[in-house]
């Protein structure tokens, strides 16, 4: 056995190792990077859109017509009529201002539509079409 040959080899390896292993590390550092950049540039796109939105239009719900101040303007959202937050026009044309509660309605309706399923039709047949009164008349009438 080549005792020396062997050690070579064995620093070699080690020293490969710690080598990819600073690779990962830098390849690491490098996407998270990319994510917070990305992140921050999305943050400054919101917060540019919502500021020039909230220039625009009056701090009002465009659903239940809630006014709004300072002080809870932060339940106040910018929507995006089409439904596309890249679809920035400056003039406005494609953002609504809505209450966070019109505005959840408003994507849940969006996604219904979109992914609408016999499931959640049959759901609002089954509440639309049951009269809560029909089971006590019954009851009133077997009573008698
Ligand atoms: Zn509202
Ligand atoms: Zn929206």
């Amino acid at each position: 056995m080549d005792y020396l040959y062997l050690f070579k080899q064995i620093l070699k390896e080690t020293k490969t190792n710690s080598m990819s292993l600073k690779k990962i590390q830098h390849d690491k550092d490098k996407l998270n990077q990319i994510v917070t950049d990305a992140r921050r540039n999305q943050e400054l796109r919101d917060q540019s859109y919502r500021g020039q939105a909230l220039k625009l239009y009056p701090w009002i719900c465009g659903r239940c017509t809630r006014e709004f101040t300072h002080t809870n303007l932060t339940e106040l959202t910018v929507h995006h009529k089409n439904h596309n937050h890249d679809d920035n026009p400056s003039d406005g044309s494609n953002w609504e201002l809505l209450c966070l509660y019109c505005h959840d309605n408003e994507h849940s309706r969006y996604e219904e539509t979109r992914f609408g399923n016999s499931q959640s039709n049959r759901t609002t047949t089954t509440i639309a079409t049951h009269n809560p009164f029909a089971d006590l008349k019954n009851l009133l009438v077997s009573k008698k």
